[in-house]
C-alpha cells in the first residue's frame, strides 16, 4: 500500500489555517458545499451518459446518501458520481490554487461571510469548518480507487484503496469531526440543514437513519431443546400454542435510506403536471406562509438565454414589508439546479419586493460572487423578463374582481412605488391603479374605465389628492366639474401623490389636479369671455384682498371652478398641493431646504357669483379702504385653508374670530373676562359685515 505525501498549495494552505481558526457559528454550510459537489459531480457522469450509457455499468443509481456514525464520530457523504482520478484528487483537492482562494481569503478579509465560500470555487474546503480530519475515498471509472486524506496542516497524502469496499463508482467523504461539532451527526440536524439549503437538488439526498425495532424471533434454544427429544410430543400441541413457547422478543437495530428531498425540483416539471397543491406546497415551503399563494406563475424562456422560473404572489403583504433595513428572501437564484443565493438584489426591483419565487438560470457561471453578478448582463436580461412577467401575472389576477381586490388592497401601494420608480413599466402598472372618484362612491375604478365615461367634450383625466374621502368628497373644487359632469378621481393614499405625479398621463390623457393653478377647463367661447369680463370687473377687489393679505397668498383671481363657495386656495401647477404640503409637513426627517421652492405658492381664487364676493365688491367700489374687507378677507382665506386641505398655522386667532362670531350670534355681550373688548390694546374696528345678520365688531387680531 504505497502513500504518497503532496504539499498544499501555499494559498490553499493559508485558506485552511483561516478557515480552521477563524470564529464563525454558521458552519452547517459545509454540508451544502458537499452536497453541492455531489450534484456537480453527478451531473457530470449523467452528461457523459448521454452520449455513452455504458458510464453508468459500474453504478447504475444516481445518489448522494448522508451516513452518520455516532460511535465514531465520523460523518460520511456518498455519491455515484464521476469519481476522481488520482490526478484529479491531485489536481482538485490541494495543489493547483484556483483564483477563487485568494479572491475569497481577500473578500474575508474586507468582511464577507464564509458562507460565501461556494462562489469562490473552494467549497470543498469548507469541510474543515467541522472535521478535524477528512478522508477522500473515490473511484474514477477510468482509474482504481483512492484515499485522500488530510488533517490540514500544509499536507495532505493519497494511497490506493485497499481497505475500503469498493465504491463501484462515485465518493466518499469522511468527516472525521471536531469534539465540538458532534451536533452534526443528529438525523434531526442533517435534515433540517438539507431542507434549509438543498431541498431542491435534483438526485435523492438520503440519510442513512437507524431505529431500533422490537422482533419477535423464534427462540433458537427452545427450538434446540425441543429437536429431538420433545419432538412427538410438540407435534400434539396446537400451533398457537407451539408459536408462543419457541418465540421471544429482541431489539434489533436497522439502517434505513429515507429520502430528504422528496420535493423534486418543482420548475423542472411540465406545468401542466403540476396540481395547484404541489404548487401550494411548494409556495409554502419558499415562503413559510401558512397560506396558500394568491397566484402563480411558472414559465421558462428560452433563446438566447435559458431560464425557468417560478413566481408568486401571496395573499397577504407581510407587516414589514416596507421596513426599509431589513433583507428580503424572496427570490431565490439558482444556476443549474444548485441553489445560489436567495437574497440576490439585482434579481427583481424593490417594488415588487412582496414577489416570491425561484429562478434558476442554465447561463450562469455557478462560482459567481455577488459582485460581478450585480454588472453580469444575463442577469440583467432574467430581470427584464421577470418584471415583465409579473405584469403579466398581476393581469391575469385582474381578470377575477374579488381576487384582484385583495391584491390591491395588499399590494397597491407597491404598485404605485412602481409607478414612481419603474418608469419603463409606468403605462402598464398604470393599468392596475384603482381609485374612488365622484361617480363611483363605493367601489375604485381603474383609469381605463373612467375614460370610457368620460363626455366627448371632457380632454383630461381630473384627480384631487386629499387625506380622507370624507375630506375630499365636498370639496370646492370639485363644483364645477360636477356641473359639467366630468369625474374626479379622488386620491387618498399618500403615495398616490407621488405617483401621479410621475405619471403624468394615461392612454393620451393629461391628469390633471384640480386643486391646482391653470386648471383648463374644456370652456365654451361663451364661457371664457364671459369670465374674461367678470375678471375685469372684480380687478379692485382682487387687488384690494391682495394688498390685506399681503405674502399669505401670490395672487388673488377670479376662479372658473367653483359655482358656490366664496374662495377657494389654489397651488402652483409645479409645486405640492395642499395634500402634499401636509404630507410634507408630517414628515419628521424631512429636508426643510425643499419646502423653500416646492411649498405651494397659494393663489386665492374668487367666485364672482357668490353673495359674499359680490358685497365685498360693491364695499371696495365704495370706499377702497374699508377697513372691514380686510377683516372679512382673513376669516374667507382661513376657511379656504381649511376647505382646500391646507393646515391652519394659527388656529387660535382663526378660533378666536368664529367665536365672536358666535357671541354676535348668540347676542352675548363681550364677556370674555381675560380680553374685554373696550379695553383691547390693539384698536377694535366697528365694521359692518356683508351678511346683515352677523353684522359684527372683530377684533384685529393679527
Ligand atoms: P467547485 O465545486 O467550485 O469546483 P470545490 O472546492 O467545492 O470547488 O471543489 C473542488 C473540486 O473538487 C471540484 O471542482 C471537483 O473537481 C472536485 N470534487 C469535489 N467533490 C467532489 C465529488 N464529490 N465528486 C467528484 N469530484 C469532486
Ligand atoms: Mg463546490
Amino acid at each position: 500500500m504505497a502513500t504518497e505525501s503532496f504539499g498544499f498549495q501555499a494559498e490553499i494552505s493559508q485558506l485552511l489555517d483561516l478557515i480552521i481558526n477563524t470564529f464563525y457559528s454558521n458552519k452547517e454550510i459545509f454540508l451544502r458545499e458537499l452536497i453541492s459537489n455531489s450534484s456537480d459531480a453527478l451531473d457530470k457522469i449523467r452528461y457523459a451518459s448521454l452520449t455513452d450509457p455504458s458510464v453508468l455499468d459500474s453504478e447504475k443509481e444516481l445518489f448522494i446518501r448522508i451516513v452518520p456514525d455516532k460511535e465514531n464520530k465520523v460523518l460520511t457523504l456518498r455519491d455515484s458520481g464521476v469519481g476522481m482520478t488520482k490526478a484529479d484528487l491531485v489536481n482538485n483537492l490541494g495543489t493547483i490554487a484556483k483564483s477563487g482562494t485568494k479572491a475569497f481569503m481577500e473578500a474575508l478579509h474586507s468582511g464577507a461571510d464564509i458562507s460565501m465560500i461556494g462562489q469562490f470555487g473552494v467549497g470543498f474546503y469548507s469541510a474543515y469548518l467541522v472535521a478535524e480530519r477528512v478522508q477522500v475515498i473515490t473511484k474514477h471509472n477510468d482509474d482504481e480507487q483512492y484515499i485522500w486524506e488530510s488533517a490540514a496542516g500544509g499536507t495532505f497524502t493519497i494511497t490506493t484503496d485497499t481497505v475500503n469496499p469498493p465504491l463501484g463508482r462515485g465518493t466518499e467523504i469522511r468527516l472525521y469531526l471536531k469534539e465540538d461539532q458532534l451536533e452534526y451527526l443528529e438525523e434531526k440536524k442533517i435534515k433540517d440543514i438539507v431542507k434549509k439549503h438543498s431541498e431542491f437538488i435534483s438526485y435523492p439526498i438520503q440519510l442513512a437513519v437507524t431505529k431500533e425495532v422490537e422482533k419477535e424471533v423464534e427462540d433458537d434454544e427452545v427450538e434446540a431443546e425441543a429437536d429431538e427429544e420433545n419432538k412427538a410430543k410438540i407435534e400434539e400441541v396446537d400451533e398457537d400454542e407451539e408459536k408462543k413457547k419457541k418465540t421471544k422478543k429482541i431489539k434489533e437495530k436497522t439502517v434505513e435510506n429515507e429520502e430528504l428531498n422528496k420535493t423534486k425540483p418543482l420548475w423542472t416539471r411540465n406545468p401542466s403536471d403540476i396540481t395547484q397543491e404541489e404548487y401550494g406546497a411548494f409556495y409554502k415551503s419558499l415562503s413559510n406562509d401558512w397560506e396558500d399563494h394568491l397566484a402563480v406563475k411558472h414559465f421558462s424562456v428560452e433563446g438566447q438565454l435559458e431560464f425557468k422560473a417560478i413566481l408568486y404572489v401571496p395573499k397577504r403583504a407581510p407587516f414589514d414589508l416596507f421596513e426599509q433595513k431589513k433583507k428580503r428572501n424572496n427570490i431565490k437564484l439558482y444556476v443549474r439546479r444548485v441553489f445560489i443565493m436567495d437574497d440576490c438584489e439585482d434579481i427583481i426591483p424593490e417594488y415588487l419586493n412582496f414577489v416570491k419565487g425561484i429562478v434558476d438560470s442554465e447561463d450562469l457561471p455557478l462560482n459567481i460572487s455577488r459582485e460581478t453578478l450585480q454588472q453580469n448582463k444575463i442577469l440583467k436580461v432574467i430581470r427584464k423578463n421577470i418584471v415583465k412577467k409579473c405584469m403579466d401575472l398581476f393581469s391575469e389576477i385582474a381578470e377575477d374582481k374579488d381576487n384582484f381586490a385583495k391584491f390591491y388592497e395588499a399590494f397597491g401601494k407597491n404598485l404605485k412605488l412602481g409607478i414612481h420608480e419603474d418608469a419603463q413599466n409606468r403605462s402598464k402598472l398604470a393599468e392596475f391603479l384603482r381609485f374612488y372618484s365622484t361617480k363611483s362612491s363605493e367601489e375604485q375604478t381603474s383609469l381605463k374605465d373612467y375614460i370610457t365615461r368620460m363626455p366627448e367634450i371632457q380632454k383630461s383625466i381630473y384627480y384631487l389628492t386629499g387625506e380622507s374621502l370624507s375630506s375630499v368628497r365636498d370639496s370646492p373644487f370639485l363644483e364645477v366639474l360636477k356641473k359639467k359632469g366630468f369625474e374626479v378621481l379622488l386620491l387618498v393614499d399618500p403615495i398616490d401623490e407621488y405617483a401621479v405625479t410621475q405619471l403624468k398621463e394615461f392612454d393620451g390623457k393629461k391628469l390633471v389636479c384640480v386643486s391646482k393653478e391653470g386648471l383648463e377647463l374644456e370652456e365654451t367661447e361663451e364661457e371664457k369671455k364671459e369670465r374674461e369680463e367678470e375678471a375685469k370687473q372684480f380687478d379692485d377687489l382682487c387687488k384690494a384682498i391682495k394688498e390685506s393679505l399681503g405674502d399669505k397668498v401670490e395672487k388673488v383671481v377670479i376662479s372658473n371652478r367653483i359655482t358656490d363657495s366664496p374662495c377657494v386656495l389654489v397651488t402652483g401647477q409645479f409645486g405640492w398641493s395642499s395634500n402634499m404640503e401636509r404630507i410634507m409637513k408630517a414628515q419628521a426627517l424631512r429636508d426643510s431646504s425643499m419646502s423653500s421652492y416646492m411649498a405651494s405658492k397659494k393663489t386665492l381664487e374668487l367666485n364672482p357669483h357668490n353673495g359674499i364676493i359680490k358685497e365685498l365688491k360693491r364695499k371696495v367700489s365704495e370706499d377702497k379702504a374699508d377697513k372691514s374687507v380686510r377683516d372679512l378677507t382673513y376669516l374667507l382665506f382661513e376657511t379656504a385653508l381649511l376647505t382646500s386641505g391646507f393646515v391652519l398655522e394659527e388656529p387660535t386667532s382663526f378660533a378666536k374670530r368664529i367665536h365672536r362670531m358666535i357671541s354676535l350670534g348668540l347676542d352675548v355681550e363681550e364677556d370674555e373676562p381675560a380680553a374685554p373688548a373696550a379695553d383691547a390694546p390693539s384698536g377694535v374696528s366697528e365694521v359692518e359685515s356683508a351678511e346683515p345678520a352677523t353684522a359684527s365688531a372683530m377684533e384685529d387680531i393679527d
